[in-house]
């Protein structure tokens, strides 16, 4: 790939009526195909070509782009009852409300339903199912329906009235305070 960055530099350098301002902006072009190219390998949705190990930290990195999970009653927001609404860590997405959580006392921040969930209609919803077998035995892992990110599992013991406990990992949220 340098090699032809090389030469396609050389050719430009060859146009002896060239503006600095265009050389930068062929650069510019040259360089975008590199980008998609990864994109497509790394099979994200995300739009961006984006250097997660840059943009998180090491344990959100971890957690999100590599399937770990918290330590049981560290996360911040075990405990967190303020009203609000819980966004992906990695892109931003609202993924759950305030009102669906609840203390299940696993140690993991604990909600009943997906934010944008209407009648057990996740479509709108910014999180996806995904069967993970991982553990031994058959779970579901949840992830970020717009950049993949981990986020935890859903499991089949929760609290009316879905009777589901999406348990999240809370270094793969980031919460936002309703405004009032
Ligand atoms: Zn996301």
């Amino acid at each position: 790939m340098s090699r032809l960055f090389l030469r396609f530099t050389s050719i430009v350098t060859k146009g002896a009526t060239s503006s600095t301002k265009v050389v930068l902006a062929r650069r510019g072009a040259a360089v975008r195909p590199i980008h998609t190219c990864s994109g497509l390998l790394s099979l994200t949705r995300y739009e961006e070509a984006t250097d997660w190990q840059k943009k998180l930290t090491p344990e959100q990195y971890v957690v999100t782009r590599e399937k770990g999970t918290e330590v049981p009653f560290t996360g911040i927001y075990v405990h967190h009852s303020e009203a609000g609404m819980y966004h992906c860590v990695c892109c931003d997405s609202p993924l759950f409300s305030s009102e669906t959580k609840y203390d299940s006392g696993t140690g993991w921040p604990s909600f009943y339903q997906a934010h944008g969930t209407w009648e057990r209609d996740e479509s709108h919803a910014s999180i996806i199912r995904r069967p993970d077998n991982s553990l031994g035995n058959t779970g579901t892992e949840i992830i970020c329906k717009h950049c993949d990110a981990h986020l935890g599992h859903v499991f089949e013991d929760g609290p009316d009235p879905t009777g589901e406990r999406f348990c999240i990992n809370s270094v793969a949220l980031n919460f936002k305070p309703r405004a009032k």
